[in-house]
């Protein structure tokens, strides 16, 4: 069977993955949900926007002819990764994920674990203080609840509307980071604590590091559950389980 992916992508690793394929000539489509105004270019063919939940999904897969699905999505893209599990386990089409580990302590780190975005909200309660938030503006919102503090926004597109927290400022900036930078930039502003996901993977791991060698604390947003499916790392590892999954890869 010549396969044909569906990638969900909106991270670095699903265009890793897209050159990968591009470069074996596999046919493949990359899906972004259409959160980011200037998408890179990319190496195959792109969709943009929603499916329609699990359902929408599923006759995508159908109409479009996908053999296989890779979720590439980022580990905190909860919704979407569901959404796969459930459409492709009701068309049959087998379906890994590209994820990245997540990150664990190292010494010298400070983290307290919160389990959600409200978590990390709850653990702000108390005096002023100078935060980094890099949490995605998706979610700068749930901080209106902590409006005494300064907030560091680090954000991807410039924000259409200004940022709803009354001390702020925003940096337009979508990495990679290093640490060096990121540990300039926490001195620039004098920054007390930083707020992140678990994201895992190398692209935003600069704050984590730069953190741990400031002393600064780190409110360490855990990872949503999703539902148990199969795993890989890497891209080859993606190309390997094709490989095994009866894709006729023509190599
Ligand atoms: P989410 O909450 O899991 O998804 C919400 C809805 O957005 C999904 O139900 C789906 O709509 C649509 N969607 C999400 N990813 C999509 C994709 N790759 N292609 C097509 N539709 C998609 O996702 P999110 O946390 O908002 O993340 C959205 C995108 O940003 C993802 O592609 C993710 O990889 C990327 N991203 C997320 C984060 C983060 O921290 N969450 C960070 C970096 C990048 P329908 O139900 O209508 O299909």
């Amino acid at each position: 069977m010549r396969p044909n992916l569906l990638i969900l992508g909106g991270t670095t690793e699903a265009t890793a993955l897209a050159q990968a394929v591009a470069a074996q000539g596999i046919d493949a489509t990359l899906s972004f949900a259409g959160r980011v105004e200037r998408p890179r270019p990319q190496p195959v063919p792109v969709r943009i926007g929603g499916f329609g939940g699990a359902d929408g999904l599923a006759s995508f897969l159908t109409s479009q002819r996908i053999t296989h699905v890779v979720d590439a999505t980022h580990p905190f893209a909860a919704q979407m990764s569901r959404n796969a599990v459930t459409a492709c386990a009701a068309r049959g089409v087998p379906l890994v994920a590209l994820t990245r580990p997540p990150w664990t302590p190292q010494p010298g780190d400070r983290w307290r674990h919160v389990p959600d975005i409200a978590g990390a909200v709850a653990a702000l309660a108390g005096p002023p203080r100078r935060v980094m938030l890099a949490v995605g503006r998706m979610h700068l919102d749930a901080f209106v609840a902590q409006p005494q503090h300064f907030y560091l926004l680090r954000l991807v597109d410039p924000p259409a509307s200004p940022p709803p927290l009354p001390h702020h400022h925003v940096i337009v900036s979508r990495g990679p980071f290093t640490e060096a930078d990121d540990c300039a930039l926490m001195q620039q502003h004098r920054i007390e604590i930083v707020v992140s996901k678990n994201a895992g993977g190398t692209g935003a791991r600069a704050k984590i590091a730069a953190a741990r060698g400031l002393g600064l604390p780190v409110l360490m947003i855990d990872r949503p559950a999703l539902p148990a499916r199969h795993e890989v790392s890497t891209p080859a590892e993606v190309l390997d389980w094709l490989a095994h999954s009866g894709a006729d890869l023509g190599v």
